[in-house]
């Protein structure tokens, strides 16, 4: 969990425990291998539990038609590509394809969700977290070597083919933001004015907490309490990539599931990214590739995708704010961690 419930929870026991205040009705789902919690406000019990329904059918459906190794949509569609067939898109694939490819494109293929056979490689395409070792080097480099990414992946008129057999789809890290970017507009459109989704830390809001707004924490990446808070505005999403939630260790050596495409391990220099953006799908994408860059060069991914608010750790300790982040932040304990502006 990147970003800590706990606030919001305890503001939000304050609020059921006020006679005066709105209505407040907490559910939860489990999709994407996280916990997603929805929390509503303000709304009555009837629009709340439509709300609840409509979310648990919606995140089964995408948990399944998205899902990276379980038979689905997408293992269907990689076995066709792979095969070097030109096949129709299925229409549960086909907004999030198009808009991951346009996002990988302008990340410079860092956000690389056609590097499934690496992530494969390295053991991630399963529920638990692998326990190594590590693979073979050659086998890395030669999946490198054949550099898949979402240029070779040709859509048109609803169809797809793969100029690449080592491509192979993985919506990994961009799964979470389209559910909750897809999800939040829906419940929008169901009438629901407040709410929260937050997707084990990776979250939206819509509108304010009753009287007061959305207030969330930012784990530090390093233990386990909160390295800042921040007020979330009516409906921004905040998304966090990280090294500390899917990780083993080999002889001393920490390896994580977030990969950089350029050399097939897992991406160095940071320990986690966060962003601040007003659609989630382009906030998971942006964290996984802002991540993926490291500590010099996020500042050029995150001009290139239009994201302005960024706080990056690195693996030494040091924070990485840009200015407009800098100025939304509060960082918690004394007498607080040293900070670095940098502009993007
Ligand atoms: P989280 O899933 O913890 O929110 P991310 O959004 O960064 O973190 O997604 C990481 C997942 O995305 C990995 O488990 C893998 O499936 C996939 N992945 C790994 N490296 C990349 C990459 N460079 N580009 C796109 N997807 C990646
Ligand atoms: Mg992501």
């Amino acid at each position: 969990m990147r970003i800590l419930a706990a606030m919001a929870t305890a503001a939000l026991l304050a609020l059921t425990g006020c006679q005066r205040g709105p209505a407040v009705h907490e559910y939860s789902f489990f999709a994407f291998g996280t916990l997603v919690e929805l929390t509503v406000v303000g709304a009555n019990p009837e629009t709340a539990e439509a709300a609840r329904a409509h979310a648990a059918a919606r995140l089964d459906q995408w948990h399944h038609d998205w899902h990276a190794w379980q038979p689905g949509p997408l293992t269907r569609l990689n076995a066709a590509l792979g095969a070097g067939e030109t096949v129709p898109v299925p229409e549960a694939l086909q907004p999030i394809l198009s808009e991951a490819r346009r996002l990988s494109l302008q990340s410079g293929g860092l956000f690389n969700p056609a590097i499934g056979k690496l992530v494969a490689l390295w053991g991630f395409h399963a529920d638990e977290v692998p326990s190594g070792p590590p693979p073979e080097p050659t086998a890395v480099r030669e999946l490198v070597a054949q550099d898949p990414n979402m240029a070779d992946l040709v859509l048109e008129d609803g169809r797809a083919r793969s100029n690449k057999p080592a491509l192979q789809l993985d919506l990994g890290a961009f799964a979470k933001g389209s559910a909750l970017q897809s999800l939040s507009a829906e419940l929008a459109d169901m009438g629901l004015e407040h709410f929260l989704l937050n997707a084990g830390g990776d979250l939206v809001a819509l509108g304010t907490r009753g009287e007061r707004p959305w207030r969330i924490g930012i784990r530090d990446p390093v233990g386990t309490g909160v390295l800042a808070e921040l007020v979330v505005d009516d409906g921004e999403a905040v998304f966090t990539s990280g090294d500390y939630e899917r990780y083993f260790e080999w002889e001393g050596k920490r390896y994580h599931h977030i990969i950089d495409p350029r050399t097939g391990y897992p991406a160095r220099g940071l320990r986690s990214v966060t962003v601040i953006t007003r659609d989630a799908a382009l906030g998971d994408a942006a964290a996984t590739a802002l991540f993926v860059a490291g500590p010099e060069d996020w500042p050029n991914v995150a001009r290139a995708l239009n994201v302005s608010e960024v706080l990056a750790v690195e693996t030494s300790g040091e924070i990485l704010v840009t200015p407009s982040m800098n100025q939304r932040v509060q960082f918690v304990g004394e007498p607080g961690p040293h900070v670095q502006v940098i502009e993007p």
